[in-house]
């Protein structure tokens, strides 16, 4: 049985198998694939600490690298379901089971929809959640990006770099994004702000034609040729644990060691209840965690 099992290979979970590794506990780290992490999404990241700007998806490779050199296993699998034992747990993946004494979730969050029409339809067609994944379809062309926080401030900046014009579409007229990505956003000059208005509707038969707004009292189209969504996160619970403490927006309640209220059971990362969610507090859980299953 392992001493450590570790749902989640983002920075929290490949952290948290550093420090485990590193107090002699045994330790493996089951993961979905790095498409689905967070940090791959972040196409420049000047915030941690060590390197003055790095891509998400370059910094993650440095965090696998020094991992996988501690001889810690990273394995491409994605858990469906979990259950308590009376030493532990037993994780399952579709074909496979492992054992475990103590069990971190890492699975960190993802994207929330708009929720509005046409939005599924046209799915694929020019309706994307990553700008650094799909950007590249709309060279020269026109798209929208909706929502407030850094996910969308940081998309427009990045699409505003080869796209003809980044509408960036707001339904109030304060950004929950970090005031030094509103100021670079505004310094370019094919960002347009739309503020105070709502979305009502995604425009097109095939493919993306456009956005249905509301701003105030008036209804009109702004024309573009993609929408990226970025209107919030949702944690990645895809499985549920019997009796596990949850906030009301489904965050894992965590003490300072990041221990659930389960014995045994931990929570790491962007998946905990918490003020910040960056990488380098995603990392440094790592540290605390190990730190509560020491005290155990
Ligand atoms: C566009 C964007 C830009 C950002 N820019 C910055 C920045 O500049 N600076 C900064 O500090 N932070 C930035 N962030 C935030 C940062 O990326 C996250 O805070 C950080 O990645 C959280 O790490 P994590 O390990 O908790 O989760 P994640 O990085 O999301 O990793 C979670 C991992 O769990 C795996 N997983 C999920 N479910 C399962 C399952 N059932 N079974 C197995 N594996 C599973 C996923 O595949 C993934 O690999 C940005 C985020 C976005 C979206």
């Amino acid at each position: 049985m392992l001493d450590v099992l570790i749902i989640g290979g983002g920075p929290a979970g490949l952290s948290s198998a550093v420090y485990a590794k590193r107090a002699g506990l045994s330790v493996t780290v089951l993961d979905k694939g790095a498409s689905e992490c967070q940090i791959t999404k972040a196409t420049e990241v000047e915030n941690y600490l060590g390197f003055k700007s790095i891509s998400g998806i370059d910094l993650h490779a440095q965090f696998v690298e020094h991992a996988k050199s501690q001889e810690i296993p990273i394995i491409k699998k994605s858990v469906v379901s979990v259950e308590k034992t009376e030493e532990g747990f037993k994780v399952f993946t579709k074909k496979d089971e492992f054992e475990c004494k103590h069990l971190i979730l890492a699975m960190g969050r993802s994207h929330k929809h708009l929720g509005v029409e046409g939005e599924d339809r046209l799915a694929g067609a020019g309706v994307s959640y990553c700008a650094t994944c799909d950007g590249f379809f709309f060279r020269s062309k026109m798209v929208s990006v909706i929502g407030g926080g850094d996910s969308a401030v940081s998309q427009a900046i990045y699409l505003s770099a080869f796209c003809e014009k980044v509408y960036l579409i707001h339904r109030r007229d304060e950004f929950r994004a970090a005031n030094y990505l509103v100021e670079r956003a505004r310094e370019k000059n094919n960002i347009e702000f739309v503020l105070n208005a709502t979305v009502n509707e995604i425009l097109g038969d095939n493919c993306v034609a456009g956005v249905s707004i509301t701003q105030g009292e008036e209804t009109r189209t702004i024309a573009c040729d993609g929408v990226f969504g970025a209107v919030g996160e949702k944690p990645n619970m895809s499985f549920v644990i019997d009796g596990l403490n949850i906030s009301p927006q489904g965050q894992i309640i965590t003490d300072k060691y990041c221990r659930t209220n389960i014995n045994g059971l931990y929570a790491v990362g962007d998946i905990r209840d918490r003020d910040v969610y960056q990488i380098i507090t995603a990392v440094a859980d790592g540290a605390l965690v190990v730190e509560g299953i020491l005290k155990e």
